[in-house]
């Protein structure tokens, strides 16, 4: 919260709200929201926050909802897994939410950190609420911190940091439980910290650096680390939809004065009262236009509504819209930008479509074995000797064979079918005999078939090497 609501000096442009002109910290003591758009993002904050407590915990048959075991090469996307072969999925799917996050925050300016990012939730929804619980709304901290009973400071103090290594301690648990599994997280918290003292003192540092963020760092993620909140200036620009000041008609700013006209005295609806400012979690006077640190959290919007409301006068003083809506009065307007990240974004999405309805339950590799030549077996039979590599992705056991597809020939393997275990790979070795009158040279294409159930689930080709026509 700013301490002078009528800074319009432009110092605001020097530095970083957060930080004072010596370089030192500014704490932001940010009120309680109250309104629709609070309202609004409580509901989805509760439904993101049940979805990441829960959905470790969620099975899919056997598999978890979700699973990211990089140790394992191993990943469970709603039940699927995929395997380091998808990995061609993993990057496009990356790829397309990088895109869908740009698209969004050209059109719909910050709404991704006002509403859905999990530092910003995990922030106003979880710690400010704990810290408005246990010491009360900002004015109150600020007041007590000035002139409070040192005892009740205390108190208060080291009851809230306590809820906040807890909820820490959760969160850590819960992200671990998002890599290795929640049967395995259940197993290291049955068992003792000296059964696994790596994976003990991970947990600490993470649950120390989450702490430390929530507690202490604060906005400042948002506003001097984040990468993605560097990026705004090069993606916004004045159609974007952002939290923004209608100047226009809010200025010249002013309290009220009994019986004064304001229209007559050039004053516009803004009534100086600062309570855009106070409930500000990044410390903002958004009256000072576009600014970095500004997460789209709307809860300027909500005080300002609630000060039009109290005074009969429309809503949206603070408002989302464009820039040029406020200077211009035009509504959105689809620029070249928006054009090509839109065009992007449906290319990415299909090929994304088409890529896992041609995933396949199995991944065969087939290649001949290195160094060898072919074998003349007499009878005019030549064989070759390959070495093959079946994953099967699914969660059930599968039985393959091989057969050959063309040309003419015999596929020698030790037993008739593979049994493949689920979620495994199998390998080893086969033969490839032909006559010689089916060869077409030296190395002749052969194609061969993965089968499953008599039905052809894949095709491989590769060679068979004979000896030279002229050598015949
Ligand atoms: S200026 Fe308004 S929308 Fe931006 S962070 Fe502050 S309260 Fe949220
Ligand atoms: S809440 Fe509205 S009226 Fe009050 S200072 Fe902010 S913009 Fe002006």
């Amino acid at each position: 919260m700013q301490d002078d609501i009528n800074d319009t000096s432009g110092s605001f442009r020097d530095r970083v709200v957060t930080m004072n002109a010596e370089g030192k910290r500014n704490w932001i003591y940010a009120n309680k929201p109250k309104g629709t758009y609070y309202n609004a993002r409580t509901w989805v904050s509760t439904v993101l926050l049940a979805f990441f407590f829960l959905a470790p915990h969620i099975k899919v048959g056997d598999e978890a909802l979700l699973l990211f075991d990089i140790l394992h090469r191993k990943f469970v996307l709603f039940g699927v897994v995929f395997w380091p072969q998808d990995f061609h999925l993993f990057v496009i799917g990356m790829i397309t939410i990088i895109v869908t996050i740009v698209l969004f925050t050209v059109v719909y300016g910050r709404i991704w950190c006002g509403w859905t990012c999990p530092q910003t939730i995990f922030m106003e929804m979880v710690f400010r609420k704990i810290e408005f619980l246990v010491e009360g709304n900002g004015v109150v901290q600020k007041q007590r911190k000035r002139n409070g009973d040192k005892n009740e400071i205390l108190w208060r103090a080291s009851l809230k940091h306590t809820l906040f290594i807890l909820v820490s301690l959760i969160i850590t648990h819960t992200m671990l439980c998002y890599i290795v599994g929640a049967d395995v997280v259940k197993g290291y918290l049955l068992g003792s910290p000296s059964d696994n003292v790596s994976v003990f003192l991970a947990m600490m540092i993470l649950t120390g650096a989450f702490y430390f963020v929530f507690a202490y760092f604060r906005e400042q993620v948002c506003s001097l680390v984040c990468p993605y909140g560097r990026f705004q200036g090069a993606l916004l620009d004045a159609n974007t939809l952002m939290v923004t000041y209608d100047f226009k008609r809010g200025e010249q700013r002013g309290p009220i004065k009994k019986g004064e006209d304001r229209f007559a005295a050039g004053k516009g609806d803004c009534i100086n009262c600062g309570k855009c400012t106070t409930v500000c979690p990044t410390g903002l006077d958004i009256r000072n236009g576009i600014q970095l640190e500004c997460i789209n959290c709307t809860s300027c919007m909500d005080a300002c509504n609630s000060v039009m409301t109290k005074l009969g006068k429309p809503k949206g003083l603070v408002r989302i819209t464009s820039q040029n809506n406020v200077t211009e009065g035009t509504t959105f307007q689809w620029s070249p930008r928006i054009v090509a990240y839109t065009a992007l974004l449906v290319t990415l999405l299909g090929v994304l479509v088409v890529l896992f309805s041609l995933r396949s339950n199995f991944e065969t590799t087939i290649l001949r074995v290195q160094g060898t030549l072919y074998q003349d077996l007499g009878n005019d039979t030549i064989s070759n000797i390959y070495n093959y590599k079946i994953v099967n992705k699914t969660n059930t056991e599968k039985q393959v064979a091989i057969r050959l597809l063309s040309p003419q020939g015999a596929v020698k393997l030790a037993g008739n079918d593979l049994l493949l275990k689920k979620q495994s790979k199998l390998e080893g070795a086969f033969l490839l005999e032909f006559d010689k009158k089916t060869l077409t040279g030296s190395n002749t294409i052969i194609i061969l078939g993965i089968y499953h159930n008599n039905e052809l689930v894949e095709e491989i080709q590769t060679t068979f090497v004979g000896p030279d026509k002229r050598d015949k």
